[in-house]
Formats: structure tokens, sequence, C-alpha cells
């Protein structure tokens, strides 16, 4: 068997142009432009990279982009105080701080600071919260791509037997939750999971979120099941040339799967797609312009 690929890097394309018609109707009938507000404190240099990226999507889709970059050694004051601002200001209806934050910052005061209807990432506890009763919130960005790329392959979810490979709060936690939201059978793998090969094999859909290069054998994979491969992990090429593998192994997996997700191109462009989109649906909330259904 060869598995159908998921080409999440087309699919944040038709994301990206649904989040710039959505905008270009906000400013034409309501005179609304959209914000992000962006904060990034020290100078990681993987963050600017995303910063960066996430900076001129914004502007490409038509919303304003706000960018605030402060130096590495910025009190946690002083960070409260920016967010206090951004969350007063009307013209911004996204905020998203860039993690890592430095170690003498405490990240989830700060996540929990942003207001949670400007809370883009889905991490303020409220908005945890709301996601795990079930209930209207922001889902954050990566596995809300996942959960679009599964829809749009499956169309109903409802009955599946799925396996999140990872427990973090930013993937593991809010993608086994939406999974369960989508009425699938969810079992949440972790470092200390017993037998994973076999916990594996019973699921119709896997999403491995681990962080560790190619862990998942294409033999852990039930012929036919479809294979969301969320790690990012940069890896020797050889000729000190490096590449970036998944934490499922390709080859091996595709031959078993019906479906997979490859890396780069699979879930890593619907993150940032996700992003924009998120950031629509909060202006559309906070002014209670409706539509913000437009990813549908
Ligand atoms: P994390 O380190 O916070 O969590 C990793 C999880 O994997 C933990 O819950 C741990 O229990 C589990 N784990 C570790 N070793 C394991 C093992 N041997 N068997 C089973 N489970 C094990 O990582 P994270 O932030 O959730 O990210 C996971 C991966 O996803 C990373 O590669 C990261 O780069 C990638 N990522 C990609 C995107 C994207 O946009 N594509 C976004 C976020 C994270």
């Amino acid at each position: 068997m060869s598995a159908n690929i998921i080409d999440g890097k087309a699919f944040a394309a038709t994301v990206r142009q649904k989040v710039a018609s959505k905008v270009a109707d906000l400013k034409e009938t309501h005179s609304i432009i959209p914000g992000l507000a962006v904060v990034l404190v020290g100078e990681d240099p993987a963050s600017q990279v995303y910063v960066r990226s996430k900076g001129k999507q914004t502007i490409e889709v038509g919303m304003n982009s706000f960018e605030h970059k402060l130096g590495v050694d910025t009190s946690e004051e002083v960070l409260l105080a920016l967010i206090d601002e951004l969350n007063a200001d009307p013209s911004v209806h996204g905020i998203l701080v860039q993690l890592p934050l430095p170690s003498h910052v405490d990240e989830s005061l700060v996540t929990n600071h942003i207001a949670p209807e400007k809370d883009v990432d889905g991490f303020h506890i409220a908005n945890v919260g709301l996601l795990g009763t079930g209930q209207q919130s922001m889902v954050p960005c990566t596995p809300l791509g996942c959960l679009l790329m599964l829809r749009d392959y499956h169309g109903s979810l409802s009955g599946k037997n799925a396996v999140v490979i990872g427990r973090s709060n930013i993937v593991g936690k809010p993608m086994a939750q939406l999974l369960l939201n989508e009425s699938c059978t969810v079992t949440i793998a972790h470092s200390r999971t017993k037998d994973l090969a076999d916990v594996v094999r019973r699921a119709d859909i896997v999403v491995a979120a681990v962080g560790r290069p190619e862990m998942v054998p294409g033999d852990w994979i039930k012929p036919g099941a479809t294979v969301i491969d969320v790690g990012i992990n940069r890896v020797d090429a050889g000729d000190s040339k490096t590449k970036l593998v998944g934490d499922v192994d390709y080859a091996s997996c595709a031959a078993a799967a019906g479906a997979i997700t490859p890396v780069p191109g699979g879930v890593g462009p619907m993150t940032i797609a996700c992003l924009l989109a998120n950031t629509v649906t909060a202006c559309c909330r906070i002014n209670n312009v409706s539509g913000e259904d437009f990813l549908l």
C-alpha cells in the first residue's frame, strides 16, 4: 500500500485564501482591519525566523501586523505592561507572545495575562477550560491545523480510534481534546506509556508530537491508518548538511498508512495559517460580526 500524501503546504494556501477573503470582507463591509501583535523577547534565532514569517504572512492576507521586539533582559513587569497595552488596544485582535521566554520570566503568568478573547495561541487557562468542556474557545494553532487536515481527508471522525503520542500543553493535550470533541475514542500516549507499539497499532488515526526523530516505525501503523506527523527535528544529513525529519519514519509509515503528512510540508505550514485564521475569528467575535465560520 502507498499512502495518500496530505499536502499541508497546499492546504495552508487555501486556508490563507479564505482568511484573505474574509479580511477583505471585514474591511469592505465593516471598515475593520484585523490586527495581530507578536511579542518577541530575546534573540533566539528560531524564534526570530518564526516571528518574521508570521509578520510577513499577516501582511500578505491584508491584516495589520504589530511586532514588538524586546531585549533578552526585559523584566516580567515590562512585558506584562506591554500586554496590558495590547489588551486595551482596539486595533489589536490577536496577541501572540513567542515562546520560549527567557528563564527569568514566568511563561504561564504571561500567557494568562493575555485577554482570553485575543489569545490566538489558545494557551490561556480560560481557553484551555473552554476547549476541555466543549465550549467556544480559541484553539491552539498546531492541533487546529491537524484537525482541519483530518476533517478534510475523512469528513466525519466519529468513532475512530485516535492515538496522540505526546502530552504537551501546546500540542498533545489540546489535540486529544479536539479529537474527543469530534467523537473519536482517544488514547494519549507519552514517555511512560507501556507497549507503545501495541497502543499505536490499534489506531485509525495516529498523531505523533514527541520531538524524537523518526521514532515511530512503519510496523506500528495499522494498515490504512492516517498518520499526522507534528514533529520537526533537524538531523545530520551528511556532508556537514542537515535536514528536517518528523517523529515518524516516513518511508516505512507511508508504506503502511492510508494517508500521511510529510515533513516538511505537512503540519508546519498549517500552524501559521491557523494563527491567521484565529486572528480573524477573534476579530469577528470581539466586534460581534458574524461569519467566524469562514473556514468551513
Ligand atoms: P514537548 O517536548 O513539550 O512534549 C513531548 C511529549 O512527547 C511529552 O509529552 C513526552 O511525554 C512525549 N514523549 C517523549 N518521549 C517519548 C517516548 N519515547 N515515547 C512516547 N512519548 C514520548 O514537545 P511539543 O512542544 O509537544 O512538540 C513535539 C514535536 O512537535 C517537536 O518536534 C516540535 O518541534 C514539534 N512541533 C511542531 C509544530 C508545528 O508547527 N509543526 C508546532 C509545535 C511543535
